[in-house]
């Protein structure tokens, strides 16, 4: 039996992680439950599943203290370090999860993360201590949980070339003189995912790709030339790793976030929980292209904050989070979010990614951005 903390329970993957415990009754059990403020709902899945450990960012007026005994970033950093938790599941939307993540890993549990924001900004603190404390990582994001299978087909020295998949997201045939006029309704419409308002934004803007391409960078030790991105609209194959010989191995699945939170839940082991199954022949064709870059400027600057490399990365990600909440509120336009991005990168001076200076350089971008004026 795994005991399983889930950080960031009342989101699209938190409620699809619960949606696999659900499933293998015998082999997982939640015993901690945590979420940004919505509490109603916290409460509520606590009942269902008899836990005790719960925890709120950022806890309503009204004291709900009584009810919920871990309040706070801190608190959070508390609870994933009690003794009966084993995996940590970090869905917590944004780098405010990088705390409670090196939490986790310090206490030496095995961390399951979709959070993709923690590697970007602090990638090379978290792999660090991930390795120091012989905590392991395993990654949720659906395209490095395919990476992860494929590399398991050779030795990880052997890997010539990792490429992510991209769906392209809602715009891709879109005219680009229309760009501006792109409203949140459209951005939301994702073809392929049914995922959180961030994380569609991101796949809209394509900065998830980039993000994802930092992501792969920290948790296979791969250089950034290794990292290439292919747009793939039907979301069947999430990654392909080539080997030096030539050979390329891929993973390829239904586009549903159940079965890389399943994979990440029990590995090594696989268990059928009658998910539904890929049939190629209703599939049809499987189609790869290279991204315009024109119509992806997030792609490129996310590549350009890798190349900088040390604080950079966590600027961009700190950045992009301002700017998609911005649009998401309506306060400025979709091709704001990479003029925005673009605006911090070029004000930052990196340092070298320390705790310290990664905190700072996060604090700082979101400090520059939040003080402009709505569009
Ligand atoms: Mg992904």
């Amino acid at each position: 039996m795994r005991r399983v903390l889930i950080l960031g329970s009342t989101g699209s993957i938190g409620k699809q992680t619960l949606d696999v415990i659900r499933r293998l009754p015998e082999r997982l059990q939640v015993v901690g439950l945590a979420t940004y403020r919505d509490h109603k709902t916290l409460l509520a899945q606590a009942a269902e599943f008899g836990v005790r450990l719960t925890g709120l960012i950022e806890p309503p007026h009204a004291s709900p203290s009584e009810h919920i005994p871990f309040v706070g970033v801190e608190g959070l950093c508390a609870m994933v370090q009690c003794a009966e938790v084993d995996v940590v599941v970090v869905a917590l939307g944004g780098a405010i999860a990088l705390k409670p993540t090196l939490a986790a890993l310090e206490a030496g549990k095995t961390v399951a993360l979709a959070t993709k924001e923690v590697l970007v900004a602090a990638g090379e603190v978290v792999m660090r201590v991930s390795e120091q404390f012989n905590a392991p990582l395993l990654p949720i994001d659906s395209e490095h949980s395919g990476a992860f299978q494929a590399m398991l087909a050779g030795r990880r020295e052997h890997v010539a070339r990792l490429i992510l998949t991209a769906s392209g997201g809602p715009f891709r045939a879109r005219p680009l003189e229309t760009f501006d006029a792109i409203t949140v309704q459209e951005a939301l419409q994702h073809p392929n995912w049914d995922m959180g308002a961030k994380i569609t934004v991101d796949s809209a803007t394509m900065m998830n790709k980039g993000l994802e391409v930092i992501e792969a960078q920290h948790l296979f030790g791969l250089k950034l030339e290794q990292v290439e991105v292919l747009i793939h609209s039907q979301s069947i194959v999430h990654a392909l790793v080539e080997f030096v010989d030539g050979s390329v191995i891929g993973q390829l699945s239904l586009p549903d976030m159940r079965l890389p939170i399943q994979y990440a839940l029990l590995y090594p082991e696989r268990v059928d929980t009658e998910l539904p199954r890929l049939r190629l022949e209703q599939i049809g064709q499987l189609t790869f292209e290279t991204p315009d870059p024109a119509r992806y400027p997030c792609l490129e600057l996310a590549y350009e904050a890798a190349r900088i490399g040390g604080t950079m990365p966590t600027v961009l990600n700190a950045a992009n989070e301002v700017a998609v909440r911005a649009f998401l509120q309506g306060r400025i336009r979709f091709t704001d979010i990479a003029r925005m991005v673009e605006q911090a990168m070029t004000a930052h001076q990196p340092l070298p990614a320390t705790l310290e200076h990664v905190m700072q350089a996060d604090g700082w971008a979101r400090a520059l951005l939040q003080e402009q004026k709505p569009i």
